[in-house]
């Protein structure tokens, strides 16, 4: 647990946040600034600051990432109509909470690309 994280603090259960979905290594709950119908940043447990701190040792936590996004997707009806998981990394991406985060996004049509 990093020092000063918010989303350590989520994890850990600081905020008695509630977890559409939690394990030992992936917690996921509802993004306070929804931007679309289903929202839900998954994390892991770990503290990782950004994606460029991602590499063979730590990676195998970004597939159960996927694996908890799509289990989400499922419970939240969007599997078959579809749904978008990104993560963004420093400030181009507009990266604000620097603990990895995959934003699952859906109920809605989106436009690609997804930049002005
Ligand atoms: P990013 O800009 O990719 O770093 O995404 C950070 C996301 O975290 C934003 O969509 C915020 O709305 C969301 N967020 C910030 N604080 C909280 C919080 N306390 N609970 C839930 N979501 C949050
Ligand atoms: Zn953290």
């Amino acid at each position: 647990m990093a020092d000063d994280c918010l989303f350590c603090k989520i994890a850990n259960g600081d905020f008695n946040t509630d977890f559409v979905y939690e394990n030992d290594e992936v917690v996921a709950f509802r993004d306070l600034n929804p931007q679309a119908p289903t929202h839900v940043l998954v994390i892991p447990r770990q503290h990782i600051a950004t994606l460029n701190e991602i590499d063979a040792e730590n990676s195998v936590i970004i597939g159960k990432m996927y694996i908890a996004a799509k289990e989400i997707a499922a419970s939240e009806g969007l599997a078959e109509r579809g749904y978008r998981a990104v993560m963004n990394c420093n400030a181009d991406a507009g990266q604000s909470v620097f603990h990895i985060h995959l934003h699952l996004v859906g109920g809605k049509p989106m436009g690609w690309p997804p930049w002005p």
